[in-house]
């Protein structure tokens, strides 16, 4: 097993709380929509753009020093577009359907 280095522990913490607050900023749209505001006047769609950016920072900085590999993240990515139709309604070749006879 290879050792972390205290670097690889920090990004992997900035990556848990970039994601945690992603994952909020998700919930405060679903909550109030897209054009809801925090007290600061930032739109909540705004607030998805800023920690989406975020946690991409957070990932490329895990590429860039070698904790994760860019080809296998790139991988799985391709593999996710598609196996995420077979669990979703409204994408564009979703596999699921809305039952109507309800
Ligand atoms: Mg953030």
């Amino acid at each position: 097993m290879t050792s972390m280095s205290a670097a690889g522990a920090e990004r992997l913490i900035k990556l848990a709380e970039e994601a945690s607050e992603l994952v909020q900023a998700c919930m405060k749209v679903l909550h109030h929509g897209y054009d809801g505001k925090y007290d600061n006047g930032e739109t909540n769609i705004a607030a998805i753009e800023r920690e989406i950016g975020d946690v991409r920072a957070i990932i490329m900085m895990m590429v860039e020093g070698q904790d994760v590999n860019v080809e296998n993240i790139s991988a799985h990515e391709q593999v996710k577009r598609i196996r995420v139709l077979k669990f979703t309604y409204f994408q564009p070749g979703s596999e699921l359907k809305l039952k109507t006879d309800q």
